[in-house]
């Protein structure tokens, strides 16, 4: 008897059409698309030509022109530090500003100057304060701290890029006094349940004359001078900048702008 011969492409077939329902049951194999998202679309930002100057969705808090966007922190009447060469410099007799915005959550930007001629040691040279979320009157609020750092011994967590009285500055980047600083941050703002208890703390990025000093740090609440912090529930707040009011002579800031964030 002649054994019967299948074509090739025939038992081909054939092997095809009991290997198909496997297949079908055995899952998809993974391909790169699978992974590549194609929405939402970040929205087109046009940077800043330099790393100090706003890029196109920030808000200008200080162009060196006016503050018009700027209070008095105790009244709330047009803020009167002094305007000149297109810097801002603290007012001893006028004490803290803020801004007539309020925040959330942000990315700010920030230059402050100590003068060059600086005097007095430890906290009384060249202090100032960034208050990332201002709660009330005075130092009311979350203060990232401003001091001459350079060559100045004091408590550690109360140098330049410290969250005051919360967390050490992981560097020392400071500049001499004289010189322009940097503060780049990213703030996100704590959150609160109806009964006021606290839901999400407050958490800050810093990067001080470009170096990280602060890594996502999570507060555990208001800036205080004396005693452990705690929060108090708040919703939007201003920028606040601190007058210390220390006897030699006052600092500068320029080039502020804030991108809110969601
Ligand atoms: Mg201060």
């Amino acid at each position: 008897m002649i054994p019967i011969q299948f074509p090739k492409s025939l038992a081909f077939a054939a092997l095809i059409a009991v290997a198909t329902p496997l297949l079908a049951q055995a899952p998809a194999a993974p391909k790169p698309e699978d992974t590549e998202f194609w929405e939402p679309i970040p929205t087109v930002v046009t940077p800043g030509a330099t790393f100090a100057a706003p890029p196109s969705d920030a808000i200008v808090l200080f162009d060196g022109k006016n503050l018009d966007q700027w209070v008095s922190n105790h009244d709330k009447s047009p803020a009167k530090w002094i305007v000149g060469d297109g810097i801002l410099t603290v007012s001893k007799t006028e004490g803290n500003i803020e801004t007539k915005r309020s925040f959330k959550n942000y990315q700010l930007h920030i230059e402050w100057r100590v003068p060059q001629n600086i005097t007095g040691s430890g906290q009384a040279r060249g202090n100032s304060g960034v208050f990332l979320a201002s709660t009330g009157l005075g130092d009311a609020g979350y203060e990232l701290q401003v001091l001459d750092s350079y060559n100045n011994k004091t408590y550690v967590n109360g140098m330049a890029g410290s969250i005051y009285k919360q967390a050490i500055p992981l560097a020392n980047p400071g500049r001499k006094p004289g010189e322009w600083q940097t503060y780049d941050v990213v703030w996100t703002a704590p959150t609160f349940n109806s009964d006021g208890s606290l839901k999400s703390p407050a958490f800050a990025t810093v990067f001080f004359n470009g170096v990280l000093v602060q890594n996502h740090f999570e507060l555990q609440g208001e800036t205080r001078y004396i005693g452990k912090p705690f929060y108090k529930a708040y919703d939007r707040a201003p920028i606040k900048l601190q007058a210390h009011g220390d006897k030699s002579e006052p600092l500068s800031f320029r080039n502020i702008w804030v991108r809110e964030l969601n």
